[in-house]
């Protein structure tokens, strides 16, 4: 393979119009495929369909301690609930408070109710000047919009392949007072699939932070997304790190089981320090006099234990592994070599992040789209929708069946060569 820089004017147009009668061919097909955002497919959720048998009108629909899950009560989940959660999440039950279907929802709470309470007992956020948050990027285009939506200004913080740049967030962290929180997504991370070392966590669980309100959200959303059996990431667990390093209160930790179970209808949990949770608890018992229990017992009964949800994961796996390694496989064959993208094959989580030539973000996602694929907006994966090298995409195979993507991914590298070749040419 020849690298697209290395090739002549000349070779760079013949190129330019073998690739456009190959993509003008791809365009007649007429085909329309969306490869925009992680969701599981059909065949994934059908996995969980056992769960709505696990109960029937004769169920009895007591929880471990005698409530009954019909009725108000247990503000903080169902014992058995808090169990398996927190087994999931690496915590002790008694760290652990079972929410309703979204993490996400959790996540914006907190940060709502810092905003107008403030974080154990320090002035609410809305009354100082400014507010920031630390974003790794490239990150969740949601927990962007959340602090975007609070107008909390937001700095961008590189990643390598241990995590976030560790240095600037020490720097950052410990000298502005206005830095009140970090987006992390540690484990297979979104959009990356990185999963952050144990010297990062390490370094995360000492952080000196100016503001003492400043509180680490720490979104284990992929914990038990591993796409191999034998080559599985681990996560140091930062609760005890904190607590080790003498700062127990520092972070929130966030999970749910919508990419276990079903998206829409999972159970979310936050785990953190005790003080934390009454904090959270505070608002929390005027927002709900309890979340869904009937969902708790459902999930309890279908998944048993921790052992329950690794098991059901291998399902999940065996489903999805194949359409990442589609993917994989035709960016090898297809790019490998040409110097025209980069990217890191993850082992577990939900996507792929590709890396284009500078500048050819936003114009290979347009030049895909007229082929009839969708996918995720270029710039979604930092803050603000703005990718300062509009170099970033984001590939979410789950959701496509494993033809759809092979020809999507055909439609993706065509418009990444067709991009490269015009932006060599200086065309764009
Ligand atoms: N966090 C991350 C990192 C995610 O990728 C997603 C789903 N795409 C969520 C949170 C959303 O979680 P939930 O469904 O629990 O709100």
């Amino acid at each position: 393979m020849t690298a697209y820089k290395d090739l002549s004017r000349e070779e760079l147009k013949q190129l330019k119009d073998s690739l456009e009668k190959k993509f003008a061919q791809i365009k007649a097909k007429g085909l329309k495929m969306d490869m925009s955002r992680g969701k599981p497919s059909a065949e994934q959720l059908n996995l969980s369909m056992g769960m709505l048998d696990v109960l029937d009108s004769s169920s009895t629909m007591f929880c471990e301690n005698g409530i009954d899950c019909r009725n108000y009560g247990a503000l903080d989940g169902i014992p058995e609930a808090k169990k398996l959660l927190a087994d999931m999440m690496e915590v002790s039950p008694d760290n652990v408070i079972v929410f309703g279907n979204s993490s996400l929802n959790i996540m914006y709470d907190t940060v709502a109710r810092s905003m107008t309470h403030g974080v154990m007992g320090s002035t609410p956020w809305c009354k100082l000047d400014k507010i920031k948050f630390l974003c790794p990027v490239p990150g969740y285009d949601r927990h962007f919009g959340i602090t975007e939506h609070f107008g909390i200004e937001m700095i961008l913080i590189p990643m390598s392949e241990d995590g976030p740049d560790m240095d600037m967030v020490e720097e950052l962290a410990s000298t502005d007072a206005a830095v009140k929180g970090i987006w992390c997504v540690p484990k297979y991370s979104n959009p990356q699939g990185i999963t952050y070392s144990d010297e990062t966590v390490r370094r995360f669980a000492n952080l000196k932070p100016a503001a003492e309100d400043f509180r680490i959200y720490w979104d284990n959303a992929y914990g038990v997304h591993h796409l191999y059996e034998d080559r599985q990431d681990q996560l140091l667990e930062i609760l005890e790190e904190c607590k080790k390093a003498g700062n127990p209160d520092m972070v929130y930790k966030f999970s749910s089981t919508s990419k276990i179970s079903f998206s829409g209808s999972g159970l979310a949990a936050l785990a953190a320090s005790k003080a934390n949770l009454k904090d959270v608890s505070s608002t929390m018992k005027m927002q709900t006099i309890g979340h869904d229990k009937i969902n708790q017992l459902r999930h309890v009964k279908f998944f048993k234990d921790l052992e329950g949800i690794h098991a059901h994961m291998r399902k999940h796996a065996e489903i999805i592994r194949p359409k990442f390694e589609a993917v994989l496989t035709t960016l090898e064959n297809e790019l490998g070599g040409l110097e025209i993208g980069s990217w890191i094959a993850p082992r577990g989580g939900y996507f792929i992040s590709f890396d284009a030539l500078e500048g050819c973000a936003k114009a290979i996602v347009a030049k895909a789209k007229e082929a009839g694929l969708v996918m995720t907006g270029a710039g979604a994966t930092y803050p603000y929708g703005k990718d300062p090298h509009d170099s970033n995409i984001r590939i979410a195979p789950t959701y496509p069946t494993l033809e759809e993507l092979k020809e999507a991914t055909e439609i993706f590298v065509l418009s990444v060569k067709l991009i490269s070749v015009d932006k060599l040419l200086g065309n764009i």
